[in-house]
């Protein structure tokens, strides 16, 4: 359903993904795991083209762009196909917590207002928020704007959900609440491709893991095969450091 072939992005001189080539079908939930710089952030806002690639081919379900011949009515479809949940929430302050939610499927979907409204309040419902709906996002835990964050996401019905490392930014107590939101949506049948440094959670969640270092792919494979025996040596030392 997703396919990402022959990536490339640069920032400056600074070549950040050298040739990505990954395939996700429907349903998958994908890690990416990778030390800091590796380009693994650069590799979902490309997705989006929240990041524009030099060179590549990108497909979300029936949207295929080349970086060769970009369109913006393209870039619009493509961008429909994804939501992302940010490492720092990225919620309207001035807005309460059903706002945000409601946001995108009024002003992207141009869903009604009452419409909007039930669907954000059923994924409010969804992700524990059910009695937060009417608070401000700095009324709230990192933990709870995260939720909010995810909420939003997953009321926009996207193709595939895009985390970028989502509990980076929590402080550790806060962490489990959102996992445990990530790995219940999980089980749905949403696809989802989760930028993360959590290994237990990546290794229990995810039916495939991606390792990334220096802008390519060093190796993918299932959870168990990645985790027990990698192949590649940078793969074991990441893993050896990580765990
Ligand atoms: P990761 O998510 O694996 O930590 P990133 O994709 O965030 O890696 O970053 C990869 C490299 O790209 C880093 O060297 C970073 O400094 C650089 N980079 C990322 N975004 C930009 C940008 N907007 N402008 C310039 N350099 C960037």
């Amino acid at each position: 359903m997703i396919s990402i072939s022959n990536l490339h992005k640069k920032f400056g001189k600074n070549e950040v993904l050298k040739g990505i080539n990954i395939q996700v079908d429907k349903g998958d939930v994908i890690s990416i795991l990778g030390p800091s710089g590796s380009g693994k952030t650069t590799l979902l806002r490309c997705l989006n083209y929240l990041e524009r690639p030099d060179e590549g081919i990108i497909t979300i379900d029936n949207v295929t762009i080349d970086s060769k011949k970009v369109h913006k009515k393209d870039i619009y479809h493509l961008r429909k196909k994804s939501a992302m949940v940010f490492q720092s929430y990225n919620l309207f302050q001035h807005k309460t917590v059903l706002q945000n939610v409601m946001e995108g499927l009024v002003v992207v979907q141009k869903v009604n207002v009452k419409e909007a409204r039930e669907i954000a309040l059923e994924m409010l419902k969804k992700v524990g928020l059910e009695q937060k709906v009417d608070a401000y996002p700095l009324q709230l835990s990192g933990g709870q704007q995260q939720r909010v964050g995810i909420a939003r996401a997953l009321a926009l019905n996207p193709e595939v959900i895009l985390f970028d490392e989502p509990t980076s930014a929590l402080d550790p107590e806060l962490v489990g609440e959102v996992l445990d939101v990530i790995r219940k949506i999980s089980r749905e049948g949403i696809t989802m491709i989760i930028v993360t440094h959590e290994m237990n959670f990546a290794r229990e969640v995810s039916n495939r893991v991606i390792f990334m270092d220096g802008g390519v792919v060093v190796e993918e494979g299932v959870p168990n095969d990645i985790f027990r025996t990698p192949k590649e040596d940078r793969t074991k030392q990441f893993l050896k450091r990580m765990t």
